[in-house]
């Protein structure tokens, strides 16, 4: 009877096989939706990773215009190892009205919906473009979203919305904290600890930046923005991991900062950095380079997550609250790849098939309603593009 729904489940059988985990190729899985996108007159696009072993696929139907709408999801998935799976999480299976298997929820049933819906696209007859942006790792850090939306930018296209469908349990979610994650490496000068002076302490160095660092804690606490619906209110900072040194009596010649932000606006993100950046070029390093010409710190990125930020005009929002029936919108506390589309200044909201709660979890699963109405939401979708 739903044969959207009945094609969504067969595709999403097909895309649980590909084992596209993020270490691994995701090349099987984009070949395989290039072609039934390809097949439905949809112009194909690749962007490969560095190493050649991944690939964005980003294809476009409809006029070869600015505006319209995005459908975003990610290719890869999180491992199993070590995870006590009752089945092969790399073979779907149904039961009790669930569909079984590593990325059922996170998030190839968003993508099987979308690709289900081709046969009721006449790319002729869309009014307004409508894209399938399928990403690698996202799981790794939104590596490939970013450079896609690079691509774009950088070919002046942009979409007037986009859907990301990481599993909401089909809520509308117009906002996300960003997720930055950095490792700060102090690195000084060891030697006897009777005479500290001789040496460069990264150990005391590093103390010195967690200190700078808490400070601007702080103040992000005392200036979280006004009316901020994000719990807590303000941008948040913590330091989840310190390491240095060797021995009671040795100066500490290495240390180790593993830290997080989680910005509720861009600009936040940026304030610690170039605050960090100064005190470590102003005030740390001439110390440590006084003693230790060598002495050096060094911030790696680990990742940097854009956040979505709740925007009063939301174009995307009022799409697809019409379309699923929904008032109002919430505020998630995981991070996506929307932040990245707006930044393209295309307005977005995260809404897809499945809970958050089942992601990344031994037997996740999609339950079938879910996946009906996404169904539902991407028929409504085609209606309103044509
Ligand atoms: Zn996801």
């Amino acid at each position: 009877m739903d044969r959207l729904l009945d094609d969504s489940i067969a595709i999403l059988d097909e895309l649980i096989a590909f084992p596209t985990v993020s270490a691994d190729s995701n090349l099987g899985m984009v070949a395989h939706l290039a072609q039934r996108l390809s097949d439905a007159g949809a112009r194909i696009e690749l962007s490969h990773d560095d190493g050649g072993t991944k690939a964005n696929l980003f294809a476009s139907l409809g006029p070869e215009a600015d505006g319209g709408v995005v459908l975003s999801g990610h290719t890869d998935v999180v491992p199993v190892g070590g995870q006590p799976w009752t089945g092969d999480p790399f073979a779907m299976a149904a039961r009790d009205g669930r569909l079984y298997g590593r990325g059922t929820c996170d998030m190839k049933g968003f993508i099987a919906a979308a690709v289900a819906l081709l046969p009721q696209l006449d790319g002729d007859r869309l009014r307004r473009p409508l894209h399938f942006a399928f990403t690698y790792d996202e799981e790794v850090g939104c590596l490939g979203a970013r450079q896609l939306v690079e691509h774009l930018r950088a070919r002046g296209l942009r979409p007037a919305a986009a859907i990301i469908g990481e599993p909401t349990g089909m809520r509308v979610v117009e906002g996300h904290k960003g997720c930055h994650e950095y490792t700060t490496l102090f690195t000084g000068r060891e030697g006897h600890g009777s005479v500290p002076e001789r040496g460069v302490n990264a150990v005391e160095m590093a103390v010195r930046y967690v200190h700078r660092l808490l400070a601007l804690r702080d103040e992000l606490i005392a200036s979280a923005p006004e009316g901020s619906r994000f719990a807590p209110p303000w941008t948040t900072v913590n330091v989840g991991r310190m390491a240095g040194g060797t021995a009671h009596n040795v100066i500490a010649g290495e240390a180790a900062v593993d830290w997080e932000m989680r910005p509720v606006r861009a600009e936040d993100a940026r304030h610690v950095r170039d605050a960090l950046e100064a005190y470590c070029a102003q005030v740390l390093l001439p110390a440590m380079r006084a003693v230790a010409p060598e002495a050096r710190i060094e911030t790696r990125v680990i990742g940097e997550v854009a956040g979505l930020e709740p925007a009063d005009d939301n174009l995307a929002r009022r799409l697809v609250s019409e379309l699923t029936g929904q008032d109002g919108a919430e505020l998630v506390p995981f991070s996506t790849e929307a932040g990245l589309f707006q930044s393209l200044g295309t307005h977005c909201v995260v809404c897809g098939p499945g809970e958050i709660a089942q992601a990344h979890k031994p037997d996740e699963f999609v339950e079938i309603a879910q996946l009906a109405r996404c169904c539902r939401m991407l028929e409504g979708l085609a209606v309103n593009l044509t």
